[in-house]
């Protein structure tokens, strides 16, 4: 550990506001984690029930994905994909053995996992005899930030200024059967959702919606494809969200989760789409990272010896239940609480100040965020253990009692 000072970390903060784009407003300059927790520069420590955004799914420094990163890194840090690696090899069948899917492709984040998503369905098409192009997603999805992401997204909140997008895609309210089914047809390629839009709010699809959905793709014989960038790797509680809906989709990408903080992200295809991505048609430099892929299979074996999913629909339930009860509780500004296992939400009034909401959580020693504008969000690592969750939920209690004294 290093010792630090605590002017260190304004200095960095003014740094950062003076050399990097605006695009994010930090308030804290982290530099090291353990566990549950991280501890900024100024020698703070906090309890992370963001999880670092859903991406910090084992803790942090956890010593088995330690260890996997430091053995990798003094075996080989790269290769290209001219040849190919043991870890990613493995990691891409051990993906193939845990879930319906029989093909993999890997890249580096959530965005690109959804491009290759977009790809992979207009050129299955186009490889089969069948041009199709039109993709259908939600007006309040999120699919990330590059192009083919961004058209996808719904949100206008993300588009605004960015334009012109890519063509061909249609939005539709999710939880709506009357409107897919009106905008579905024999020119559609696929169908793109997430089971649990997060970005939006902490959005449940309706089990019977995506049922509907399965049913309708499988009418038109369109691809469906669900984003399970933050859903998947045991969130909810099973490995992918579907396996408990009964719906399983064509295809589905996953990101945040799967590498324990290193950048993945990997396209899980049905066999039936293999030749959707023929030689040459895709690449990335980076993808398929043997360090990235050690840490992944690490996180894979974490999660079958410690039983992470049992363990998420536990602590899930256990959040569940108190979230409820902050939403029940007219003291508090609190209008509903909803989501499952490791991936809720709490819903607050709208006259309150979320960025000083959050300041003040922070202050109290713990880092959540917010999505959908008045929703508190919940995604801390998995293996979060009832005590911190006791100790967040205690602070977060006392932070929003505050409002009644006109604090918030
Ligand atoms: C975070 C997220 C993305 C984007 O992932 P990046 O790694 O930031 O590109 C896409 N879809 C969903 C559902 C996400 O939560």
């Amino acid at each position: 550990m290093t010792t630090t000072r605590d002017t260190d970390q304004d200095q960095l903060l003014d740094v950062a506001a003076r050399v990097m784009f605006p695009t994010y407003r930090p308030a804290l300059v982290i530099g090291h984690g353990r566990g549950r927790h991280v501890t900024s520069t100024a020698g703070v420590e906090y309890l992370d029930l963001t999880g670092g955004n859903a991406v910090s799914s084992v803790g942090n420094a956890h010593p088995q994905v330690t260890a996997a990163i430091t053995a990798q890194a003094e075996g080989i840090v790269h290769t290209s994909n001219l040849v190919c690696n043991d870890q990613a090899v493995l990691l891409a069948a051990q993906l193939c053995e845990r879930t319906p899917f029989g093909r993999v492709f890997f890249c580096n984040s959530g965005s690109e996992a959804n491009e290759a998503l977009l790809k992979l369905a207009r050129r299955y098409f186009h490889e089969t005899g069948d041009p199709r192009t039109q993709v259908i997603a939600t007006t309040t999805g999120f699919h990330g930030r590059t192009y083919g992401a961004l058209s996808l997204t719904g949100r206008a909140k993300h588009r605004i200024g960015s334009g012109p997008l890519v063509d061909g895609i249609t939005h539709v309210r999710i939880n709506d059967l009357d409107e897919i089914t009106a905008a579905i047809s024999r020119r559609t390629a696929a169908v793109i959702v997430e089971t649990i839009q997060a970005e939006a709010g902490v959005i449940e699809a309706d089990p019977h919606y995506l049922h509907g959905l399965r049913r309708l793709c499988d009418e038109h014989g369109a691809l469906l494809l669900f984003d399970e960038v933050q859903t998947g790797v045991c969130r909810t509680g099973p490995f992918l969200s579907f396996e408990t809906l009964g719906v399983v989709p064509d295809a589905c990408s996953i990101a945040k989760g799967i590498a324990a903080g290193l950048p993945m992200g990997v396209v899980l295809a049905r066999e039936f789409l293999a030749p959707g991505l023929p030689g040459g048609s895709h690449a990335s430099t980076f993808g398929g990272n043997p360090v990235a892929a050690a840490a992944a299979r690490a996180v894979l074996e974490i999660i079958d010896r410690d039983n992470l999913p049992a363990h998420v629909a536990s602590i899930g339930a256990v959040l569940s239940g108190k979230l409820r009860v902050l939403a029940a509780d007219p003291a508090l500004p609190t209008v509903a609480a909803r989501g499952t296992g490791l991936l809720q939400g709490l819903q607050l009034r709208p006259d309150i100040d979320v960025q000083r909401l959050l300041a003040r959580l922070r202050d109290s020693g713990v880092l959540l965020s917010v999505v959908g504008g008045t929703v508190l969000r919940f995604t801390p690592a998995l293996n979060l253990t009832e005590n911190e969750l006791d100790q967040g939920i205690a602070t977060l209690h006392a932070v929003l009692h505050h409002h009644t004294e006109g604090a918030l």
